[in-house]
């Protein structure tokens, strides 16, 4: 008796399943399904949150009844959200809010950096700390030592920080209220540049050095905003990433703060999906349990983002062989970045407790002789405590050679690639033409079977789906139109899969999305050109015209 109901309700079922009717059916597209290269569909069909069926505009029809909400595409391509794996997501204020810090990364000299820095101190009491983020030394034309910041106001501690977020300069203010003078010492992991033949520092303080410009206790930080602004600020900056053709995120250090955050917007139904990895310092309480893991199709919680090595658009990464730069305190070719200051037994043991509690570590590291100790922290870890399929990850994973990418292949870790050739190539000279041939080695990754993601770093690059494919496909320069390792260089379509397969993987959800067929979430873009066919120059332009987030249009219409 037991056995005929089951096979009565199977039955029910498999009936309704096929008569099943779509809410939303997209037709007369250019669909990059990425089933395979190549594969396009005309038409596809939606119900719920998942992509049901595509095809050709006959065969997903019968997928229409009277609900359904159809959406003439009428030729416009179809591409899978993208999954932008490693971010810093900031709420977004307006400039006339004491707590909003200025976006420098469109400041193109130094005389309007000055300017901008006037207009914020007129409006912000004495004594208030002034902040910036992003600025670029390239565009200034030149970095923006002390006595330009003092220009803007010698009545506010100013600081800014740059493009990299592994430098911060300030004003001659901040300096002196921290103490820092010609007798302070560079601390491990860190210096205080100089002024020429003197030992008086000029205000860039770079890496561990940076954090000597909050030590003061009498700087007077802005108000915050209030928990309420603060919500709303976010909001508007993931309504943007969405509009941008973004739809999954990854925040590349997170902290309790913030999960209270996303746990909010996840349970008010706000459409962007979270890859939360937790900051070194919270680890432990991600291990023991304080920190809730989680694992939806909206938040996963389940890694540890830690920092070991410097900055590759800052130079300050390791190297094995020196920058091709002079030095300018020594007159010579010797400069080979500044040591990590974590020792390579603490990266273990540290690696080693990520690891054993079934964490995912995803690890900042640019120089190659950082990537080798991250590298070996993680064999370590696997020999201790082996586990299958752990994806372990390097973030940027900049400066590589063909001896990084066997290991990496053979460990089964996955490379996170920047790709920010568009924005700060020019940077990428001082690491020479052999250097460059294997820095974000995207096309010998993908020849040797490597899974992997891309990036923004937002804000360190624009997290803009169409600038950063633009970025991965040319590997040009901006300005310039310098190009950083041709022979890197792979197409849209490999780029694209690398943005939304290549993310989902990174995440263990690459059965889930990433790409456009049955049974995947239905997380898509639809853009006025073709990003595969057009010329590759051209994509940065090509206009994101709607998103589609869990089967509902939340940008465009
Ligand atoms: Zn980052």
């Amino acid at each position: 008796m037991k056995y005929i109901c089951l096979s009565a309700f199977l039955l029910a079922f498999s009936i309704a399943a096929f008569a099943q009717k779509a809410d939303l059916v997209l037709i007369n597209g250019n669909i990059v399904t990425l089933k395979q290269k190549g594969d396009r569909a005309q038409a596809m069909a939606i119900a719920g949150d998942k992509i049901m069926a595509e095809g050709s505009v006959q065969e997903i029809s019968k997928y229409i009844d009277k609900n359904t909400k159809v959406i003439d595409l009428k030729g416009k391509t179809v591409l899978p959200g993208f999954n932008d794996v490693h971010q810093h997501p900031a709420p977004l204020y307006t400039f006339d809010k004491p707590y909003a810090t200025l976006e420098l990364d469109t400041v193109t000299s130094m005389k309007n950096l000055v300017a901008l820095l006037k207009r914020k101190a007129a409006i912000t009491p004495k004594g208030m700390l002034i902040r910036g983020v992003g600025y670029n030394e390239t565009k200034l034309g030149g970095q923006p030592i002390r006595d330009s910041l003092d220009k803007a106001s010698a009545d506010h501690p100013i600081i800014i920080s740059h493009v990299s977020g592994h430098l911060s300069a300030a004003n001659s203010m901040l300096m002196e209220m921290n103490g820092i003078d010609e007798n302070t010492v560079d601390p491990a992991g860190g210096a205080f540049e100089r002024y020429p033949n003197s030992k008086r520092p000029d205000g860039i303080c770079k890496e561990v050095a940076a954090s000597y410009l909050h030590k003061s206790k009498q700087i007077k930080y802005p108000p915050k905003p209030t928990a309420d602004e603060e919500m709303e600020g976010y909001r508007k900056y993931f309504s943007n990433v969405l509009a941008s053709g973004v739809t999954s995120i990854g925040d590349a250090w997170t902290t309790p703060e913030k999960v209270v955050i996303y746990r909010k917007l996840v349970a008010e139904g706000f459409p962007m999906r979270f890859n939360v990895l937790m900051g070194t310092p919270y680890a432990a309480d991600l291990i023991n349990g304080k920190i809730q893991r989680s694992n939806t199709d909206h938040l996963r919680i389940q890694g540890v983002k830690v920092i070991h090595g410097n900055s590759l658009s800052g130079k300050t990464c390791w190297l094995y062989e020196p920058y091709d730069m002079i030095n300018r305190v020594t007159g010579k070719k010797d400069y080979y970045g500044i040591p990590p200051a974590r020792s390579q037994a603490s990266l273990d043991s540290l690696f080693l407790a990520i690891h054993k509690a079934g964490l995912q570590i995803a690890c900042h590291s640019n120089g190659d002789r950082e990537i080798d100790m991250v590298i070996s922290a993680i064999e370590k870890a696997q020999k201790a405590v082996p586990r299958g399929d752990a994806r372990h990850r390097i973030e940027h994973c900049s400066i590589t050679n063909q001896g990084i990418l066997d290991k990496i292949k053979a460990d089964g870790i996955v490379p996170v690639f920047h790709c920010y050739m568009y924005e700060l190539g020019e940077k990428m000279q001082v690491y020479g033409e052999k250097r460059m041939a294997m820095l974000h080695p995207t096309k010998t990754a993908m020849d040797m079977g490597i899974v992997y993601a891309l990036h923004s770093d937002a804000p360190i690059s624009p997290y803009p789906a169409m600038i950063r494919l633009g970025s991965a496909v040319n590997r040009k320069t901006k300005d310039g139109g310098i190009v950083i390792g041709a022979n890197q260089r792979i197409d849209a379509e490999d780029a694209i899969k690398a943005y939304t397969y290549g993310g989902a993987y990174t995440t263990f959800e690459e059965e889930k999305k990433g790409r456009l067929i049955a049974g995947q979430l239905a997380d898509l873009i639809v853009l006025d050109q073709d990003p595969t066919t057009i010329d590759s120059d051209k994509i940065y332009d090509i206009k994101v015209t709607m998103t589609v987030a869990g089967g509902k249009v939340v940008f465009g219409k």
